[in-house]
This record gives structure tokens, C-alpha cells and sequence, in this order.
């Protein structure tokens, strides 16, 4: 394929890849968001095989059909609940590949450069790397506490704003002999820079805390992108700059967006410690009274009453699986006459979307499922909340309790309807660890089991 050819490939697959993310960004055209992308990335793929100066054949074979198996088989069997781990697991892919690339790059770098020119590449190929490296190390600390691995406490080493500004200090300065060294002569510079940067972003991933990993996500999605622009100055390839600039600032809005969600400002969380207050008691574990338990007739004699149900879904609903049957249960009310609406927090789950994804898989009409910002104020005319497998997303804590680690981050005011009932299956706490006083409050039921089958039962009894 000629070189012109390519470039209107490659210009062509950049815009499905922006009118994809554009399609993303509301349920009714996600699906449609997701074909531009494929479509997008499948003329790409075709593209760089068809390259000029495409020679292995072979080994690309080899890494698209491995890289597809693996994928195709993670993808088939991960659980929704276990989607940020994946998510975060995959950017650490994209970190360690820019290693490697760069590191070639560096070492066989296809045309000889001098002067200017030489310096302007070893600087693209140290910014990619410097990121990629801090990526990837980042990536497995976030995968390894999303898994429960790590513990989703706060690392504060102290004096550590100092030790990551000293870090990064270092590797800016040792970017001047890399640039300035002839040919691969620097490469232990890179190498060792390639070390500080692994270690800073163990280092900034290990003092954010457990409540703020949704943020570090998307976060490390962002830095994934930016890595893949560094990779497209280096090797000259228009797409890979478009396409990385696309992931990294979506990334970076994504973040931005969480944070205003959960009222932490985007520098607190990148350079961590607030995931858990610091030097407050840790939050209580126990129990802190007694909870007010209630069957399912009186449950469904509740929902004949009614007439304002909101629904309020959170992680637990994913693990039991219950937006089926959260569905017909909608249905059922509304054919009953009753007003039946969504409440969605930006962070319930554990991915961002996570709960729209389910509520949509269940085929629940997109007009009846809210932001949090659109009903709260709604919810003190509201006759019964079923708080459906959440906990930290309705915590009055977060309001008014500022040693909670989630204290700042706006709610669900559930307490402010007529009543709420919670299912969930005991006193397990949430994400965040913290008792969560909703649950002992007058106007609150529980109603206890396993969603799914609590739901089930509802149904019947209905
Ligand atoms: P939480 O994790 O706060 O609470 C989930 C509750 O569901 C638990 O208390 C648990 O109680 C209950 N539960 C679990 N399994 C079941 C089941 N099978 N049936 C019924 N109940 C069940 O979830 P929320 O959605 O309220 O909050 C999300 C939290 O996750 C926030 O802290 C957020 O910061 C964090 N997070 C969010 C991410 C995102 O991008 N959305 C990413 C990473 C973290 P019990 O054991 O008693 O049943």
C-alpha cells in the first residue's frame, strides 16, 4: 500500500475512533460507539500490515492470533465484577509494551539521526518509556488492590511528596546526558530511569486508598493513552499519536469528572493519601445497633402502598446478578400505576458505568434511570427506596462524619424518603470498610439475603 494510502487509513480509522468515543458516551449509541471502534481498529490492523515496510509477517501473525486468543478468552469468562481488575490489568500491557518498544527503538532506531534531530528522538523515546514504565508498575499495584491482593490502605511513607518530587526530579535530569549521547550510548541512563519511574508509580499508586481507586482507574487509563502518544512521536505514526491523545485526555476527563463526583480535587488523588483520613481513628468496624429486619410480605404490601419507588443499585446487585429481576420487578410496578425510578451514583460498582452497563443489559428504558445530581432533590417526596446491594453511595457518613475515609464525597440521601429498605445479605461492609448508620435508622428496613433471590421472592410475593 502506498504511504498516501496509508495516511487516509490511518485518518479514516481516527475519526471511527472519535465518533466511537463520541458514541460512548450515552447508552441509547454505545453499541453503535463500539462498532465504529472495531471497524476503526480493524482498518488500522489491515493498514500496518499492508505498510510499505512491513516485512514480519509472521511474528505479527503470531502476536495479533495470540493477542486475540487471550483476549477473546479473558473477556469470555472475567465476571462484571471483576472488570476494573481486568481493566487495570490490560493498561498495564500498554505500559510495558511502550518499555519495550522504546527501548528498541532506542537501540535499532531505523535511521541514523545527529545534532537536533537525534536529540528531539531520544527525547521521545524517554518520555515514552518514563511514562510507559510508571504505567505499567502503577497498573499491577491497582490490579493487585482491586483484587484484594494489596490492601486498599493508603501507603504514607513520610516526607513522601518530597521523595516522589526528588524522584522526579531525577528522571528529568537525567533526560539532559540521555538526549545529549551519541547514538545508544545512554542506554543505562534509560534503563535506570526506566527503574525510578516503575518505582514511582508503585510508590503513587500505594498512597492512594481504597476509596479512591475508581479515580486511579481512569487515571491510569489516561497516563495509558499519553504513553501511546509518546510511542507515536517516536516512531513517527500519526495514529498511534491520535489514537493515545484520545484515551488520555478522555482518560483525564474521566478522572476529572470522578473526582467533581466524589468531591476530591484531581491533584489530591494523584499524588494520593486520601483514600483514608489521615491520623483519624480507623472507622468502626461492628455493628452500632440494631437493625430493623423486614419480611418480604411486609416488603410487598410497602410496594403496594407506594407510590414513588426508587431503585438504588449498587456492587451487590452485580454480584448477585439480580438486574433481571430487578427488571421484572420494575415492570410489574409500573403496570401497577406507580412512579419507578433509577438512582445511579457516578461511582457504584466498581467501573465507571457499571450499573448503566447492567440496567441496560436487563432492557430497562433509559428514562427512568437517573444521576445522582438529578434525584436527590427528589428523593424527600419519595414514598420507598430499595437500596439494591450499595452501601458506601448512601452513607450519611460521607456527610457528616469527617474521620470516614468516603467523608466529602456526595450521596444518595436516601434517609430522606418516607422509608428505605436495604437489601443485602448481612452486616458485610462496604468498598471503603466503614459501618454505615443508614442501616440503623428509624425509617430503615433491611431486608436481608442474597439480592437475587431476595428479589425473586419479592416478585412471587407481589
Ligand atoms: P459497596 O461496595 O459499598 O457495597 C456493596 C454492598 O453489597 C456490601 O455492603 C455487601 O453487603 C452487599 N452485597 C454484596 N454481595 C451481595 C449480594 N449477592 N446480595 C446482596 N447484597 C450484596 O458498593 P457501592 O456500589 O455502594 O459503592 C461502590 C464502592 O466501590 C465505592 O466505595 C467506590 O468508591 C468503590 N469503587 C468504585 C469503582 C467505580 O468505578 N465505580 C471502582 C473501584 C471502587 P453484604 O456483604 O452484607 O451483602
Amino acid at each position: 500500500m502506498p504511504e498516501s494510502l496509508l495516511t487516509v487509513a490511518y485518518l479514516f480509522a481516527s475519526v471511527l475512533f472519535i465518533l466511537s468515543l463520541g458514541g460512548l458516551s450515552t447508552q441509547e449509541s454505545a453499541r453503535r460507539g463500539n462498532l465504529y471502534g472495531v471497524v476503526g481498529m480493524a482498518i488500522a490492523i489491515i493498514a500496518t500490515l499492508l505498510h510499505p515496510r512491513m516485512t514480519a509477517y509472521g511474528l505479527s501473525a503470531g502476536a495479533v492470533i495470540g493477542g486475540a486468543v487471550v483476549g477473546a478468552w479473558l473477556a469470555a469468562r472475567v465476571a462484571m465484577t471483576a472488570m476494573p481488575e481486568l481493566v487495570a490489568a490490560l493498561h498495564s500491557f500498554v505500559g510495558l509494551a511502550a518499555v519495550l518498544v522504546g527501548v528498541s527503538t532506542y537501540l535499532n532506531p531505523g535511521v541514523e539521526l545527529s545534532g537536533g534531530a537525534h536529540a528531539v528522538h531520544a527525547v521521545e523515546i524517554y518520555l515514552d518509556v518514563a511514562i510507559g514504565a510508571l504505567t505499567f508498575t502503577g497498573s499491577i499495584i491497582a490490579w493487585a488492590k482491586l483484587k484484594g491482593s494489596l490492601s486498599g490502605k493508603p501507603l504514607l511513607l513520610p516526607g513522601r511528596h518530597a521523595l516522589n518530587a526528588l524522584v522526579a526530579l531525577t528522571i528529568i535530569g537525567l533526560a539532559v546526558p540521555f538526549a545529549m549521547a551519541p547514538g545508544a550510548s545512554a542506554l543505562p541512563y534509560l534503563l535506570v530511569m526506566s527503574v525510578l519511574a516503575g518505582l514511582l508509580g508503585v510508590h503513587l499508586v500505594m498512597a492512594i486508598g481504597g476509596a479512591d481507586m475508581p479515580v486511579v482507574v481512569s487515571l491510569l487509563n489516561s497516563y495509558s493513552g499519553w504513553t501511546a502518544a509518546a510511542a507515536g512521536f517516536m516512531l513517527s505514526n500519526d495514529l498511534l499519536i491520535v489514537t493515545g491523545a484520545l484515551v488520555g485526555s478522555s482518560g483525564a476527563i474521566l478522572s476529572t469528572i470522578m473526582c467533581r463526583a466524589m468531591n476530591r480535587s484531581i491533584w489530591s488523588v494523584v499524588f494520593g493519601g486520601f483514600g483514608a483520613a489521615e491520623g483519624a481513628a480507623p472507622a468502626p468496624g461492628g455493628p452500632q445497633g440494631e437493625y430493623n429486619i423486614i419480611d418480604v410480605d411486609d416488603l410487598a404490601a410497602s410496594c403496594r402502598d407506594a407510590k414513588s419507588v426508587v431503585i438504588i443499585p449498587g456492587y451487590g446487585m452485580a454480584v448477585a446478578q439480580a438486574q433481571a429481576v430487578v427488571a421484572s420487578f420494575t415492570r410489574k410496578l409500573r403496570e401497577a400505576g406507580k412512579t419507578v425510578r433509577f438512582a445511579i451514583h457516578p461511582v457504584a460498582g466498581r467501573l465507571p458505568g457499571h450499573m448503566n452497563v447492567l440496567l441496560a443489559e436487563a432492557g430497562l428504558p433509559y428514562d427512568i434511570v437517573l444521576e445522582m445530581d438529578e434525584i436527590n432533590g427528589d428523593l424527600p417526596a419519595t414514598d420507598l427506596v430499595l437500596v439494591i446491594g450499595a452501601n458506601d453511595i448512601v452513607n450519611p457518613g460521607a456527610l457528616d462524619d469527617p474521620s470516614s475515609p468516603i467523608y466529602g464525597m456526595p450521596v444518595l440521601e436516601t434517609w430522606k424518603a418516607r422509608t428505605t429498605v436495604v437489601l443485602k445479605r448481612g452486616r458485610g461492609a462496604g468498598y471503603a470498610g466503614v459501618e454505615n448508620p443508614l442501616f440503623f435508622k428509624e425509617n430503615t428496613r433491611m431486608y436481608l439475603g442474597d439480592a437475587r433471590g431476595s428479589m425473586e421472592k419479592l416478585v412471587a410475593a407481589l
